[in-house]
Protein backbone atom coordinates (compact mmCIF):
# COMPACT_ATOMS: atom_id res chain seq x y z
CA UNK A 1 0.00 0.00 0.00
CA UNK A 2 0.88 3.43 -0.82
CA UNK A 3 1.33 6.43 1.57
CA UNK A 4 0.58 10.25 1.51
CA UNK A 5 3.79 11.20 0.49
CA UNK A 6 4.65 8.22 -2.07
CA UNK A 7 3.94 10.39 -5.17
CA UNK A 8 7.44 12.58 -4.61
CA UNK A 9 10.58 10.89 -5.64
CA UNK A 10 12.61 7.74 -3.85
CA UNK A 11 15.28 9.92 -3.27
CA UNK A 12 13.21 11.63 -0.49
CA UNK A 13 12.74 9.01 1.36
CA UNK A 14 16.42 7.81 0.88
CA UNK A 15 17.39 11.23 2.06
CA UNK A 16 15.50 11.29 5.30
CA UNK A 17 16.79 7.98 6.47
CA UNK A 18 20.25 9.56 5.86
CA UNK A 19 19.20 12.51 7.99
CA UNK A 20 17.79 10.33 10.59
CA UNK A 21 21.17 8.13 10.43
CA UNK A 22 23.30 10.94 10.92
CA UNK A 23 20.93 12.00 13.89
CA UNK A 24 21.88 8.86 15.51
CA UNK A 25 25.45 8.82 15.27
CA UNK A 26 25.64 12.52 16.26
CA UNK A 27 23.42 11.30 19.64
CA UNK A 28 25.89 8.06 20.50
CA UNK A 29 28.61 10.19 19.79
CA UNK A 30 27.29 12.67 22.65
CA UNK A 31 26.13 9.70 24.66
CA UNK A 32 29.82 9.14 25.35
CA UNK A 33 30.16 12.31 27.47
CA UNK A 34 27.78 12.89 30.28
CA UNK A 35 28.00 16.57 30.19
CA UNK A 36 26.54 16.12 26.26
CA UNK A 37 24.25 12.70 27.27
CA UNK A 38 20.87 14.34 27.77
CA UNK A 39 21.94 16.37 24.49
CA UNK A 40 22.40 12.98 22.76
CA UNK A 41 19.12 11.28 23.90
CA UNK A 42 17.08 14.52 22.25
CA UNK A 43 19.04 14.20 18.80
CA UNK A 44 18.78 10.55 18.75
CA UNK A 45 14.93 10.61 19.69
CA UNK A 46 14.66 13.30 17.26
CA UNK A 47 16.40 10.73 14.80
CA UNK A 48 13.75 8.01 15.70
CA UNK A 49 11.00 10.49 15.06
CA UNK A 50 12.00 11.07 11.96
CA UNK A 51 12.51 7.94 10.76
CA UNK A 52 9.21 6.27 11.92
CA UNK A 53 7.15 9.13 10.45
CA UNK A 54 8.51 9.19 6.85
CA UNK A 55 8.16 5.54 7.11
CA UNK A 56 4.74 5.22 7.99
CA UNK A 57 3.92 8.37 5.61
CA UNK A 58 5.44 7.07 2.55
CA UNK A 59 4.23 3.46 3.25
CA UNK A 60 0.98 2.45 4.34
CA UNK A 61 1.90 -0.24 6.50
CA UNK A 62 -1.49 -0.93 8.35
CA UNK A 63 -4.31 1.71 8.50
CA UNK A 64 -4.00 5.06 10.40
CA UNK A 65 -6.55 3.37 12.93
CA UNK A 66 -4.82 0.85 13.52
CA UNK A 67 -1.52 2.34 13.77
CA UNK A 68 -3.36 5.36 15.93
CA UNK A 69 -4.38 2.51 18.26
CA UNK A 70 -0.77 1.20 18.38
CA UNK A 71 0.81 4.55 18.99
CA UNK A 72 -1.36 5.11 21.77
CA UNK A 73 -0.70 1.37 23.64
CA UNK A 74 2.65 1.55 23.05
CA UNK A 75 2.66 5.00 24.20
CA UNK A 76 1.07 4.30 27.06
CA UNK A 77 2.97 1.49 28.28
CA UNK A 78 6.29 3.53 27.10
CA UNK A 79 4.99 5.95 29.20
CA UNK A 80 3.77 4.14 32.47
CA UNK A 81 7.11 2.22 32.48
CA UNK A 82 9.23 5.38 32.37
CA UNK A 83 7.80 7.17 35.21
CA UNK A 84 6.85 3.69 37.52
CA UNK A 85 10.43 1.79 36.99
CA UNK A 86 13.10 2.27 39.80
CA UNK A 87 16.99 3.50 38.32
CA UNK A 88 17.20 0.19 40.37
CA UNK A 89 15.47 -1.80 38.07
CA UNK A 90 16.72 0.14 34.86
CA UNK A 91 18.34 -3.39 33.55
CA UNK A 92 15.94 -5.12 33.73
CA UNK A 93 14.18 -2.93 31.68
CA UNK A 94 16.98 -2.47 28.99
CA UNK A 95 16.53 -6.42 28.88
CA UNK A 96 13.49 -6.29 28.41
CA UNK A 97 13.73 -3.30 25.63
CA UNK A 98 16.70 -5.97 23.91
CA UNK A 99 14.30 -8.92 24.10
CA UNK A 100 11.53 -7.10 22.24
CA UNK A 101 13.06 -5.61 19.78
CA UNK A 102 15.05 -8.74 18.60
CA UNK A 103 11.61 -10.52 18.83
CA UNK A 104 9.95 -8.21 16.91
CA UNK A 105 13.20 -8.93 13.72
CA UNK A 106 12.27 -12.04 14.22
CA UNK A 107 8.88 -11.84 13.70
CA UNK A 108 9.00 -9.12 10.83
CA UNK A 109 11.30 -11.31 9.14
CA UNK A 110 9.00 -13.96 8.79
CA UNK A 111 5.24 -11.58 8.32
CA UNK A 112 8.25 -10.48 5.02
CA UNK A 113 8.70 -14.06 3.37
CA UNK A 114 4.44 -14.17 4.26
CA UNK A 115 3.67 -11.23 2.48
CA UNK A 116 5.81 -12.02 -0.76
CA UNK A 117 4.18 -15.04 -0.86
CA UNK A 118 1.25 -13.95 -0.68
CA UNK A 119 0.96 -11.55 -3.59
CA UNK A 120 2.39 -13.86 -5.52
CA UNK A 121 5.82 -13.01 -5.15
CA UNK A 122 9.14 -15.66 -5.17
CA UNK A 123 11.70 -16.43 -1.91
CA UNK A 124 15.14 -15.46 -3.43
CA UNK A 125 18.39 -16.73 -1.98
CA UNK A 126 18.99 -12.72 -0.53
CA UNK A 127 15.13 -13.01 1.22
CA UNK A 128 15.60 -16.37 2.62
CA UNK A 129 19.22 -16.44 3.86
CA UNK A 130 19.19 -12.70 5.56
CA UNK A 131 15.52 -13.96 7.07
CA UNK A 132 17.12 -16.94 8.79
CA UNK A 133 19.47 -14.92 10.06
CA UNK A 134 17.39 -12.50 11.54
CA UNK A 135 15.03 -15.24 12.67
CA UNK A 136 17.96 -17.04 14.52
CA UNK A 137 19.36 -13.79 16.04
CA UNK A 138 16.34 -12.09 16.71
CA UNK A 139 14.62 -15.09 18.80
CA UNK A 140 17.89 -15.84 20.51
CA UNK A 141 17.78 -12.39 22.11
CA UNK A 142 13.94 -12.06 22.78
CA UNK A 143 14.51 -15.16 24.86
CA UNK A 144 17.78 -14.69 25.75
CA UNK A 145 16.95 -11.35 27.22
CA UNK A 146 13.45 -12.47 29.26
CA UNK A 147 15.22 -14.96 31.12
CA UNK A 148 18.35 -12.36 31.98
CA UNK A 149 15.43 -10.08 32.74
CA UNK A 150 13.84 -13.21 34.94
CA UNK A 151 17.01 -13.14 36.65
CA UNK A 152 17.94 -9.69 37.63
CA UNK A 153 14.40 -9.45 38.89
CA UNK A 154 14.58 -12.31 41.05
CA UNK A 155 12.07 -14.73 39.51
CA UNK A 156 14.47 -17.15 37.70
CA UNK A 157 17.03 -18.42 39.54
CA UNK A 158 20.85 -19.32 39.18
CA UNK A 159 19.55 -23.49 38.02
CA UNK A 160 22.70 -24.63 35.66
CA UNK A 161 21.53 -27.32 33.66
CA UNK A 162 24.63 -30.15 34.14
CA UNK A 163 27.36 -28.79 32.27
CA UNK A 164 27.98 -31.44 29.20
CA UNK A 165 24.31 -32.06 28.98
CA UNK A 166 23.21 -27.87 28.93
CA UNK A 167 25.93 -27.54 26.22
CA UNK A 168 24.90 -30.29 24.19
CA UNK A 169 20.94 -29.32 24.41
CA UNK A 170 22.73 -26.05 23.26
CA UNK A 171 24.82 -27.58 20.35
CA UNK A 172 21.45 -29.44 19.46
CA UNK A 173 19.04 -26.44 19.05
CA UNK A 174 22.02 -24.59 17.57
CA UNK A 175 22.60 -27.19 14.64
CA UNK A 176 18.61 -27.60 14.39
CA UNK A 177 18.14 -23.81 13.39
CA UNK A 178 21.03 -23.63 11.20
CA UNK A 179 19.83 -26.81 9.34
CA UNK A 180 15.98 -25.55 9.53
CA UNK A 181 17.68 -22.16 7.98
CA UNK A 182 19.44 -24.08 5.24
CA UNK A 183 16.05 -25.56 4.16
CA UNK A 184 14.10 -22.91 3.67
CA UNK A 185 16.87 -20.82 1.66
CA UNK A 186 17.78 -24.32 -0.23
CA UNK A 187 13.67 -25.02 -0.44
CA UNK A 188 12.02 -21.98 0.15
CA UNK A 189 9.39 -23.52 -1.41
CA UNK A 190 8.72 -26.53 1.02
CA UNK A 191 5.13 -26.62 2.57
CA UNK A 192 3.91 -23.57 0.80
CA UNK A 193 1.84 -25.36 -1.19
CA UNK A 194 -2.15 -25.84 0.06
CA UNK A 195 -3.24 -26.04 2.92
CA UNK A 196 -0.10 -24.59 4.20
CA UNK A 197 -0.23 -22.21 1.13
CA UNK A 198 2.19 -18.88 2.19
CA UNK A 199 3.17 -20.04 5.96
CA UNK A 200 6.57 -20.60 4.67
CA UNK A 201 7.21 -23.14 7.53
CA UNK A 202 10.71 -24.03 8.01
CA UNK A 203 11.22 -20.33 8.69
CA UNK A 204 9.10 -20.80 12.09
CA UNK A 205 11.51 -23.88 12.73
CA UNK A 206 14.58 -21.64 12.73
CA UNK A 207 12.33 -19.68 15.14
CA UNK A 208 11.57 -22.62 17.49
CA UNK A 209 15.42 -23.82 17.69
CA UNK A 210 16.60 -20.60 17.81
CA UNK A 211 13.84 -20.01 21.27
CA UNK A 212 15.12 -22.90 22.78
CA UNK A 213 18.70 -22.08 22.46
CA UNK A 214 18.09 -18.60 23.83
CA UNK A 215 16.62 -19.98 26.61
CA UNK A 216 19.31 -22.76 27.20
CA UNK A 217 22.35 -19.86 26.63
CA UNK A 218 21.48 -17.97 28.92
CA UNK A 219 20.16 -20.01 31.95
CA UNK A 220 23.32 -21.63 33.30
CA UNK A 221 24.86 -17.79 33.30
CA UNK A 222 25.47 -16.69 37.08
CA UNK A 223 23.25 -13.49 38.02
CA UNK A 224 26.84 -11.76 38.75
CA UNK A 225 27.40 -12.12 34.92
CA UNK A 226 23.91 -10.81 34.04
CA UNK A 227 25.40 -7.08 33.08
CA UNK A 228 27.94 -8.31 30.45
CA UNK A 229 25.13 -10.76 28.73
CA UNK A 230 22.27 -7.66 28.75
CA UNK A 231 25.32 -6.22 27.00
CA UNK A 232 25.49 -8.45 24.76
CA UNK A 233 22.01 -9.32 24.10
CA UNK A 234 21.58 -5.61 23.37
CA UNK A 235 24.23 -6.37 20.47
CA UNK A 236 21.93 -8.90 19.55
CA UNK A 237 19.41 -7.13 18.88
CA UNK A 238 20.99 -4.21 16.78
CA UNK A 239 22.11 -7.45 14.41
CA UNK A 240 18.77 -8.98 14.55
CA UNK A 241 17.30 -5.57 13.81
CA UNK A 242 20.29 -4.88 10.79
CA UNK A 243 19.22 -8.17 9.62
CA UNK A 244 15.89 -7.26 9.45
CA UNK A 245 16.48 -4.46 7.94
CA UNK A 246 18.74 -6.32 4.94
CA UNK A 247 15.23 -8.39 4.55
CA UNK A 248 13.29 -5.58 3.96
CA UNK A 249 15.27 -3.39 2.00
CA UNK A 250 15.40 -0.48 4.90
CA UNK A 251 18.41 1.88 4.80
CA UNK A 252 17.62 3.28 8.32
CA UNK A 253 16.87 -0.36 10.03
CA UNK A 254 20.20 -1.40 8.80
CA UNK A 255 21.69 1.54 9.92
CA UNK A 256 19.94 1.95 13.49
CA UNK A 257 20.48 -2.17 13.92
CA UNK A 258 24.41 -1.70 12.66
CA UNK A 259 24.27 0.80 15.18
CA UNK A 260 23.24 -0.86 18.16
CA UNK A 261 25.00 -4.11 17.59
CA UNK A 262 28.76 -1.85 17.45
CA UNK A 263 27.56 0.14 20.54
CA UNK A 264 26.53 -2.79 22.20
CA UNK A 265 29.68 -4.99 21.48
CA UNK A 266 32.18 -2.58 22.63
CA UNK A 267 29.81 -2.08 25.89
CA UNK A 268 29.75 -6.04 26.25
CA UNK A 269 34.26 -5.84 25.82
CA UNK A 270 34.40 -2.71 28.28
CA UNK A 271 32.28 -4.70 30.67
CA UNK A 272 34.31 -8.15 30.46
CA UNK A 273 37.28 -5.90 31.36
CA UNK A 274 35.86 -4.08 34.60
CA UNK A 275 35.22 -7.61 35.83
CA UNK A 276 38.19 -8.97 34.77
CA UNK A 277 36.10 -11.82 32.53
CA UNK A 278 36.67 -13.33 29.09
CA UNK A 279 33.60 -13.30 26.81
CA UNK A 280 33.97 -17.00 26.59
CA UNK A 281 34.27 -17.64 30.36
CA UNK A 282 31.03 -15.29 31.04
CA UNK A 283 28.96 -17.14 28.35
CA UNK A 284 30.37 -20.74 28.69
CA UNK A 285 31.88 -21.05 32.11
CA UNK A 286 28.60 -21.47 33.41
CA UNK A 287 28.30 -21.91 37.12
CA UNK A 288 31.18 -24.09 37.70
CA UNK A 289 33.28 -21.93 40.11
CA UNK A 290 32.22 -21.75 43.84
CA UNK A 291 29.42 -19.58 43.46
CA UNK A 292 29.36 -19.06 47.56
CA UNK A 293 32.25 -18.95 49.67
CA UNK A 294 35.03 -20.42 51.42
CA UNK A 295 35.00 -18.00 54.52
CA UNK A 296 31.77 -18.39 56.44
CA UNK A 297 30.82 -14.61 57.53
CA UNK A 298 30.91 -14.82 60.99
CA UNK A 299 34.77 -16.02 60.59
CA UNK A 300 35.37 -12.67 59.01
CA UNK A 301 33.42 -10.37 61.36
CA UNK A 302 33.34 -11.74 64.46
CA UNK A 303 34.34 -9.54 66.81
CA UNK A 304 36.79 -7.50 63.93
CA UNK A 305 33.89 -4.92 63.31
CA UNK A 306 33.79 -1.16 64.81
CA UNK A 307 30.66 1.15 64.82
CA UNK A 308 31.12 4.89 64.10
CA UNK A 309 28.29 7.48 64.30
CA UNK A 310 27.58 10.48 62.43
CA UNK A 311 29.78 12.77 65.03
CA UNK A 312 32.61 10.71 64.82
CA UNK A 313 33.14 10.29 61.21
CA UNK A 314 32.24 14.62 61.09
CA UNK A 315 35.44 14.68 63.52
CA UNK A 316 37.14 12.71 61.06
CA UNK A 317 36.46 14.89 58.44
CA UNK A 318 37.03 18.28 59.94
CA UNK A 319 41.09 17.20 59.89
CA UNK A 320 40.75 15.60 56.57
CA UNK A 321 42.62 17.16 53.96
CA UNK A 322 41.66 14.80 51.45
CA UNK A 323 38.44 12.65 50.97
CA UNK A 324 36.94 10.34 48.68
CA UNK A 325 33.19 9.24 48.62
CA UNK A 326 32.59 5.58 46.70
CA UNK A 327 29.26 5.01 46.27
CA UNK A 328 27.45 1.85 45.07
CA UNK A 329 24.73 -0.06 44.58
CA UNK A 330 22.95 1.06 48.20
CA UNK A 331 23.21 5.03 47.26
CA UNK A 332 20.89 4.36 44.42
CA UNK A 333 18.25 2.31 46.44
CA UNK A 334 18.56 4.98 49.25
CA UNK A 335 18.37 7.77 46.69
CA UNK A 336 21.13 9.48 48.84
CA UNK A 337 22.37 11.20 45.77
CA UNK A 338 21.46 14.65 46.65
CA UNK A 339 22.78 14.07 50.37
CA UNK A 340 25.90 12.89 48.96
CA UNK A 341 26.69 15.77 46.61
CA UNK A 342 25.31 18.27 49.85
CA UNK A 343 28.32 16.46 52.09
CA UNK A 344 30.61 16.94 49.09
CA UNK A 345 29.73 20.41 48.28
CA UNK A 346 30.04 21.19 51.86
CA UNK A 347 33.56 19.89 52.52
CA UNK A 348 34.54 21.24 49.25
CA UNK A 349 33.85 25.32 50.46
CA UNK A 350 35.78 24.20 53.71
CA UNK A 351 39.19 23.67 51.50
CA UNK A 352 39.09 19.51 51.43
CA UNK A 353 40.14 17.99 48.46
CA UNK A 354 37.30 16.04 47.81
CA UNK A 355 36.62 13.47 44.81
CA UNK A 356 33.89 10.73 43.68
CA UNK A 357 35.71 7.28 43.49
CA UNK A 358 33.43 5.47 40.57
CA UNK A 359 33.80 2.12 39.20
CA UNK A 360 32.64 0.57 36.02
CA UNK A 361 30.08 -1.29 37.62
CA UNK A 362 28.60 0.05 40.68
CA UNK A 363 25.31 0.20 40.94
CA UNK A 364 23.35 -2.00 38.65
CA UNK A 365 23.72 -0.57 35.03
CA UNK A 366 26.95 0.86 33.19
CA UNK A 367 26.79 4.40 34.04
CA UNK A 368 24.58 4.43 37.18
CA UNK A 369 26.23 6.13 39.83
CA UNK A 370 27.15 8.59 36.92
CA UNK A 371 24.01 9.34 35.99
CA UNK A 372 22.78 9.64 39.53
CA UNK A 373 25.40 12.01 40.56
CA UNK A 374 25.18 14.23 37.48
CA UNK A 375 21.39 14.50 38.38
CA UNK A 376 22.25 15.60 41.64
CA UNK A 377 24.62 18.57 39.65
CA UNK A 378 27.84 16.52 41.13
CA UNK A 379 30.46 18.47 38.77
CA UNK A 380 31.92 16.44 36.19
CA UNK A 381 35.69 16.66 37.22
CA UNK A 382 35.04 15.46 40.50
CA UNK A 383 34.12 12.13 39.20
CA UNK A 384 37.05 10.05 39.12
CA UNK A 385 37.29 6.38 36.92
CA UNK A 386 38.82 3.29 38.96
CA UNK A 387 42.25 4.00 37.39
CA UNK A 388 42.47 7.45 38.49
CA UNK A 389 41.29 7.08 42.06
CA UNK A 390 43.09 4.04 42.81
CA UNK A 391 46.87 5.22 42.78
CA UNK A 392 45.31 7.96 45.18
CA UNK A 393 44.18 6.27 48.05
CA UNK A 394 47.27 6.08 49.91
CA UNK A 395 47.46 9.79 50.05
CA UNK A 396 43.55 10.14 51.32
CA UNK A 397 42.76 10.50 54.40
CA UNK A 398 39.23 9.52 54.72
CA UNK A 399 36.89 7.56 52.43
CA UNK A 400 33.17 6.94 52.78
CA UNK A 401 31.98 4.35 51.18
CA UNK A 402 28.11 4.82 50.27
CA UNK A 403 25.72 1.64 49.56
CA UNK A 404 28.91 0.04 47.64
CA UNK A 405 30.09 -3.23 48.48
CA UNK A 406 31.06 -5.63 45.99
CA UNK A 407 33.48 -2.88 43.93
CA UNK A 408 35.44 -2.11 47.43
CA UNK A 409 35.69 -6.03 48.08
CA UNK A 410 39.55 -7.17 48.60
CA UNK A 411 38.55 -10.72 47.80
CA UNK A 412 38.59 -10.03 44.04
CA UNK A 413 42.36 -10.17 45.00
CA UNK A 414 43.11 -12.43 47.57
CA UNK A 415 40.52 -15.39 46.77
CA UNK A 416 40.45 -16.77 43.45
CA UNK A 417 37.93 -19.30 44.06
CA UNK A 418 35.55 -15.62 44.81
CA UNK A 419 32.76 -15.27 42.05
CA UNK A 420 34.10 -12.10 42.03
CA UNK A 421 37.92 -13.08 41.45
CA UNK A 422 40.27 -10.60 39.23
CA UNK A 423 37.47 -8.30 38.89
CA UNK A 424 39.74 -4.93 39.70
CA UNK A 425 37.97 -2.98 43.00
CA UNK A 426 38.55 -0.04 44.19
CA UNK A 427 41.43 -0.49 46.70
CA UNK A 428 40.05 1.95 49.68
CA UNK A 429 41.52 0.32 52.60
CA UNK A 430 44.81 2.14 51.57
CA UNK A 431 44.02 5.43 52.23
CA UNK A 432 44.02 5.97 56.55
CA UNK A 433 40.17 5.84 57.27
CA UNK A 434 37.58 4.04 55.74
CA UNK A 435 34.02 4.36 56.66
CA UNK A 436 31.52 1.84 55.13
CA UNK A 437 27.99 3.23 55.32
CA UNK A 438 25.14 0.73 54.77
CA UNK A 439 22.73 -1.39 56.79
CA UNK A 440 23.88 -3.96 57.56
CA UNK A 441 26.36 -6.82 57.18
CA UNK A 442 24.30 -8.30 54.43
CA UNK A 443 26.62 -9.05 51.33
CA UNK A 444 25.84 -7.12 47.91
CA UNK A 445 24.99 -8.50 44.51
CA UNK A 446 27.86 -11.50 44.55
CA UNK A 447 26.22 -12.96 47.75
CA UNK A 448 29.96 -12.96 49.06
CA UNK A 449 31.07 -11.05 52.53
CA UNK A 450 33.59 -8.64 52.22
CA UNK A 451 36.55 -8.66 54.58
CA UNK A 452 37.26 -4.89 54.11
CA UNK A 453 34.23 -4.09 57.08
CA UNK A 454 36.85 -6.09 59.43
CA UNK A 455 39.62 -3.85 58.47
CA UNK A 456 41.71 -2.43 61.05
CA UNK A 457 40.74 1.03 59.45
CA UNK A 458 37.25 0.40 58.96
CA UNK A 459 34.56 1.74 60.45
CA UNK A 460 31.09 0.67 60.25
CA UNK A 461 28.28 3.65 59.94
CA UNK A 462 25.15 1.53 59.69
CA UNK A 463 22.05 2.82 58.72
CA UNK A 464 20.21 4.08 55.18
CA UNK A 465 22.52 5.79 53.12
CA UNK A 466 20.37 9.11 52.83
CA UNK A 467 19.71 9.32 56.32
CA UNK A 468 22.90 8.68 57.27
CA UNK A 469 24.50 11.26 54.82
CA UNK A 470 21.55 13.51 55.63
CA UNK A 471 23.39 13.03 59.17
CA UNK A 472 26.66 13.99 58.07
CA UNK A 473 25.78 17.11 56.59
CA UNK A 474 23.62 18.32 59.30
CA UNK A 475 26.31 17.79 62.06
CA UNK A 476 29.20 18.72 59.57
CA UNK A 477 27.38 22.05 59.31
CA UNK A 478 26.91 22.56 62.64
CA UNK A 479 30.31 21.97 63.58
CA UNK A 480 32.09 24.38 60.75
CA UNK A 481 29.38 26.66 61.97
P1 LIG B 1 26.56 -4.29 45.84
O1 LIG B 1 25.36 -4.92 45.24
O2 LIG B 1 27.79 -5.09 45.93
O3 LIG B 1 26.23 -3.81 47.33
C1 LIG B 1 25.27 -2.87 47.58
C2 LIG B 1 25.14 -2.70 49.07
O4 LIG B 1 24.22 -1.63 49.27
C3 LIG B 1 24.56 -3.90 49.77
O5 LIG B 1 25.56 -4.64 50.45
C4 LIG B 1 23.51 -3.31 50.73
O6 LIG B 1 23.87 -3.63 52.08
C5 LIG B 1 23.65 -1.81 50.52
N1 LIG B 1 22.38 -1.13 50.53
C6 LIG B 1 21.21 -1.50 49.97
N2 LIG B 1 20.25 -0.61 50.24
C7 LIG B 1 20.83 0.36 50.98
C8 LIG B 1 20.35 1.55 51.58
N3 LIG B 1 19.07 1.94 51.48
N4 LIG B 1 21.21 2.32 52.26
C9 LIG B 1 22.51 1.94 52.40
N5 LIG B 1 23.01 0.82 51.88
C10 LIG B 1 22.17 0.04 51.17
O7 LIG B 1 26.77 -2.93 45.07
P2 LIG B 1 28.07 -2.35 44.34
O8 LIG B 1 27.60 -1.10 43.70
O9 LIG B 1 29.23 -2.31 45.25
O10 LIG B 1 28.43 -3.42 43.24
C11 LIG B 1 27.60 -3.65 42.14
C12 LIG B 1 27.40 -5.13 41.93
O11 LIG B 1 26.32 -5.30 41.03
C13 LIG B 1 28.61 -5.81 41.32
O12 LIG B 1 28.71 -7.13 41.80
C14 LIG B 1 28.26 -5.82 39.83
O13 LIG B 1 28.92 -6.85 39.12
C15 LIG B 1 26.78 -6.06 39.90
N6 LIG B 1 26.01 -5.58 38.74
C16 LIG B 1 26.39 -4.43 38.12
C17 LIG B 1 25.69 -3.97 37.04
C18 LIG B 1 26.16 -2.74 36.33
O14 LIG B 1 26.02 -2.68 35.11
N7 LIG B 1 26.67 -1.77 37.05
C19 LIG B 1 24.45 -4.65 36.57
C20 LIG B 1 24.09 -5.81 37.37
C21 LIG B 1 24.88 -6.24 38.40
P3 LIG B 1 22.77 -3.57 53.24
O15 LIG B 1 21.66 -4.44 52.82
O16 LIG B 1 23.52 -4.05 54.43
O17 LIG B 1 22.37 -2.14 53.38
Amino acid sequence: MAGVLAGLPESVLQLAYLVAGVLFIQGLRDMTHPRTATRGNAISSGGMFLAVAITVLWFEVLSPVVLAAGLLVGGAVGAYLAITVETTEMPQLVGLFNGFGGGASAVVAGAELVDVLAAGGSLSVGLTSTAAIAGIIGSVTFWGSLVAAGKLHGLVGDSPVGDTAGHAIKVVFLAAAVVAGLFLVVRPDLGTQPPLASWVPSYWVVVAAASVLGVFLVVPIGGADMPVVIALLNSYSGLAAATTGFVLNNTVLIIAGTLVGASGLILTVIMCESMNRSLTNVLFGGLDGDDGDSEDMEDIYEGQITETSPEEVVMLLETASRVVVVPGYGMAVAQAQHAVAELVELLDENGVDVEFGIHPVAGRMPGHMNALLAEADVPYEKMRELEEVNPSFSRTDVVIVTGANDVVNPKANTDDSSPIAGMPVLNVSEAQSVIVNKRSLSPGFSGIPNPLFAKDNTSMLFGDAKASMQALVNEYKESTN
